[in-house]
């Protein structure tokens, strides 16, 4: 048995994602784009595949297929056109899905992650406009025990992009960084969800292994079936170390479609080349070809949203945020949007910074909700933030009013007064507590006349228990002072 070092291979990746976009309609037909709606509740002649129906191509899917392409750096065909890829299957009624072969709307452009503390950039191969096929869902017949399969065709012809990277991804915790980029850059396009659990985001990975400092690409296996992140990454880990098992023991790899068993932590053999489909590709002859003029690729790229890398840059600096926090805002649009919506309504960025990411996103994270579920509007963070400002109540007690806030939806100002929590600011109020809390506890009193000035911090706890954490610490801090530099 020959034994190699895993340090002396190189993992080689290369990623094909789809995305649902979020078109009204259909891709060559007007039902709805609901893939989520009543089963077989959006169809027709076309979506179903029906002898004789004619697809229409839907343009607002090849626009936003456009300004997928534009925002990952790609060049824009002037000749595009759709091809028929034929298998039979189930999923697919007329015996083909009519995709992008030859001639791809999006071609040769790049993304930029950052590993390892520099920006690495990966290129983008092309992107190609096609449509979803049906869901399938397989039963067992519980009084025959047979199998069956149900078939829901809502999703079938749905708009679909596909992105494909360069093999220019060499560990699965990089796969990671670019999936998450090039999720952030179609969700603030609009053009799809990029939920990845409910599988309008979807990735097959291409994974080989080689000798490092070979520049011959290895036998490659296609990894397919992993419905999040975390499984991207495991099946990668997982596959990378197989394959380098396997060649340290001699054994051959062969080019084979893999799929991720989540529950066993592993890749299962689906197909070998031998078996891969011929797909026989041609030219769609229902369609006409596109060619996209320059001037409609402009005005393509004038509907273009500040994207997530500009966005966090501007945040670093109009803000003042630090990287970190700068990136976490900004990781989706809406967290941004809730961001700057806030800050406009109380201007002290880093102390919305510090209560969204702190705060808000510990809640969200603890009841696994998005931002926009949220119960509390950027008006209520502001508010709050303000009367903390303003010493209404203090930081302490705000935490537990905003987690009220949260759970609840009803504003700081019902919460704080319901819960007479008003902060006691006020000296005359504060005095007679002062004056019991000296009284109290003259070893403290001496001490901080003798010169120890930390002897104060605890005569304030004293007055912030007596007060039942209402009272102002600042205020009660002052009056203190006053009273004891007094008397001395
Ligand atoms: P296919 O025609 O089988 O889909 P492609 O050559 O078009 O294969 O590539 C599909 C994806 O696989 C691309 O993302 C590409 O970067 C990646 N890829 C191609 N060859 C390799 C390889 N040897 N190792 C890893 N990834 C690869
Ligand atoms: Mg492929
Ligand atoms: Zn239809």
């Amino acid at each position: 048995m020959k034994v190699l070092a895993p340090e002396m291979y190189e993992v080689v990746i290369g990623l094909e994602v789809h995305a649902e976009l979020l078109t009204q309609s259909k891709m060559f037909c007007g039902c709805a784009n609901q893939p989520n709606a009543t089963p077989n509740s959006n169809v027709c002649p076309v979506c179903l595949g029906l002898p004789g129906a004619l697809p229409v191509i839907n343009q607002r899917a090849v626009e936003l297929t456009a300004l997928t392409g534009l925002a990952l750096n790609c060049s824009i065909s002037e000749f595009t056109r759709f091809d028929r890829k034929n298998y039979f299957y189930p999923d697919l009624m007329k015996g083909y899905q009519i995709s992008q072969y030859q001639h791809p709307i999006a071609h040769d452009g790049w993304i930029e992650i950052e590993y390892d503390g520099r920006i690495q950039r990966i290129g983008i191969r092309r992107v190609h406009l096609e449509e979803d096929t049906a869901k399938l869902f397989h039963r067992v017949d519980p009084t025959t025990g047979r199998p069956y399969s149900l078939v829901d065709v809502n999703r079938g012809g749905v708009p679909l992009i596909e992105i494909v990277s360069e093999p220019d991804i060499h560990s699965a915790e990089q796969a990671r960084l670019y999936l998450q980029a090039l999720r952030t850059i179609v969700q603030y396009l609009g053009v799809s969800t990029g939920n990845m659990e409910e599988g309008s985001f979807r990735c097959d990975a291409n994974v080989s292994v080689r000798p490092v400092g070979s520049t011959e690409l290895g036998t490659k296996v296609e990894v397919k079936n992993m419905n999040s992140f975390r499984a991207v990454f495991r099946a990668l880990e997982y596959e990378a170390e197989r394959q380098i098992k396997a060649i340290a023991n001699g054994e051959p790899l062969t080019q084979e479609t893999r799929g991720w068993d989540e529950s066993r932590g592993i890749t299962v053999g689906q197909r070998s080349k031998e078996s891969a489909h011929d797909y026989r590709y041609f030219p769609e002859p229902d369609l006409p070809p596109l060619s996209l003029a320059p001037s409609w690729v402009a005005s393509i790229r004038q509907q273009m949203p500040e994207l997530p890398a500009a966005r966090r840059q501007r945040f670093e600096t109009q803000y003042g945020l630090s990287p970190y926090d700068a990136e976490v805002l900004t990781t989706t649009r809406a967290t941004a949007d809730y961001y700057e919506a806030t800050v406009k309504l109380f201007d002290r960025p880093k102390q919305v910074a510090n209560w969204l990411t702190g705060e808000l996103f510990r809640l969200l994270n603890a009841s696994n909700l998005e931002i926009g579920q949220s119960k509390v509007s950027p008006a209520g963070v502001a508010d709050l933030l303000q009367l903390i400002e303003k010493g209404v109540i203090s930081g302490r007690a705000a935490k537990d009013v905003f987690e009220e806030m949260f759970r609840t939806g009803e504003s700081a100002n019902r919460i704080i007064e319901a819960k007479g929590l008003t902060q006691i600011s006020d000296a005359a109020a504060l005095d007679r507590l002062v004056d019991e809390a000296i009284a109290a506890n003259p070893k403290s009193v001496a001490d901080y006349k003798s010169g120890k000035a930390q002897a104060i911090g605890f005569l304030v706890g004293q007055v912030m228990k007596a007060s039942r954490g209402k009272a102002n610490p600042g205020v009660v801090n002052d009056l203190l002072r006053a009273k004891l530099d007094q008397t001395g």
